[in-house]
């Protein structure tokens, strides 16, 4: 196919193409639309990015990313020491807060156990959790990770490590989601609704 533009916006063209989400003919627009904008939003998303890199870093405590370690949410006083909520990535710690499903603090693992994808236990954060999980201060664990298979293999393992730690170890309810049609549920999360059904 012949160029239409030169190397630098075949460049940002192709750089923007790889975030999620986009693929070449939407990067192509997003591309347009920023040189359009120059002013607007170019500049001043080429500022955010240079001080996303120059201050942003992982917090040291919990996984979490901010601009300051330990972070906001690690230091946040209002918060209940007694529960720590363990997710796989960060995305998943930010849609909790976001749904403000959780008062407790938080365990990023950096992903799930995959034998198939090569992640070993050593991959993820999950010494760090289980030494956090022995704070005498700490009651609850609860694993909110994705009901899949990697997800529940890594749940499984991880409320094996914590045998011995004075924990009670809980994990996030599976069933109907809010607004859901039961005709329109996949079989598992029908039986698994009926399963972990609660008094009325
Ligand atoms: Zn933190």
């Amino acid at each position: 196919m012949p160029s239409v533009t030169g190397p630098e916006i075949d460049r940002l063209i192709q750089l923007l193409a790889r975030l999620p989400g986009l693929g070449p003919r939407s990067a192509r627009r997003a591309a347009l639309h920023l040189i359009k904008k120059r002013e607007a939003l170019m500049t001043p998303l080429a500022g955010a990015l240079q001080v996303a890199i120059d201050r942003i870093r992982v917090c040291e405590t919990c996984g979490n990313i901010d601009t300051r370690s330990p972070c906001t949410v690690c230091t946040d006083t209002r918060r209940d020491p007694s529960i720590i909520v363990v997710v796989a990535d960060v995305a998943d710690l930010w849609a909790l807060e976001r749904a403000g499903a959780s008062n407790g603090f938080y365990h990023v693992l950096g992903g799930t156990l995959s034998p198939l994808d090569g992640v070993g236990p050593q991959d993820l954060t999950i010494d760090a959790l289980v030494s956090r999980a022995h704070d005498p201060r700490v009651s609850e664990i609860v694993l909110a990770l994705n009901a899949t298979v990697d997800g529940q293999t890594t749940a499984h393992y991880i409320t094996d490590l914590l045998g011995d730690a004075d924990v009670k170890v809980t994990r996030l309810a599976h069933g109907v989601p809010v607004g859901g049609e039961l005709d329109y549920l996949d079989e598992g999360t029908l039986s698994a609704a009926m399963r972990q059904r609660t008094l009325f």
